[in-house]
């Protein structure tokens, strides 16, 4: 799983099904991520999904991170093929920052694609990897059909 995709399924863990919106951030969650599902892990990555979900709505600043990542360290180390960086952290805050960086790379390298779905009764994200970037819909199956509908539905009672 690359870490964009880890990304984007953090922050789409709290989904609205049914119009009530749940949480679906657990242990099961975190161990089908790469973690190992304990108490402190999922308090961890909770909090960073939490800023995450707030920075990406435009609710928060991305100072609201500094926490997330106090005495996190990067090391260098020169392999074969070029420099490769660990991350230092304890394994239990290890999925929230990664979410963190993972975050600051598509920041970096496609600013601007990542944004919430524009349906807002829908909580879910979408990174836009399209030449246009006008997607507007976590999926068009789904939220873009549903928004569709609706806008027909509105035009014809209008008129
Ligand atoms: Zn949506």
């Amino acid at each position: 799983m690359t870490d964009e995709t880890f990304l984007l399924d953090l922050l789409n863990s709290t989904p609205v099904v049914d119009g009530t919106q749940r949480d679906v951030l657990d242990a099961d969650w975190l161990r089908a991520h790469d973690g190992t599902g304990s108490t402190a892990e999922w308090e961890a990555a909770r909090e960073a999904r939490d800023v995450l979900q707030a920075l990406v709505r435009g609710e928060a600043e991305p100072d609201a991170l500094a926490p997330l990542l106090d005495g996190v360290v990067r090391r260098p180390a020169v392999t074969a093929d070029g420099v490769e960086w660990t991350v230092e952290v304890v394994d239990s805050r290890r999925p929230a920052v990664r979410a963190v960086l993972a975050w600051d790379a598509v920041h970096r390298t496609s600013p601007g694609r990542l944004r919430p779905c524009a349906n807002d009764e829908c909580a879910l994200f979408l990174i836009d990897h399209s030449k246009p970037n006008k997607a507007r819909w976590c999926s068009m199956a789904v939220c873009g059909n549903r928004m569709k509908a609706r806008r027909h539905y509105e035009r014809t009672r209008n008129n």
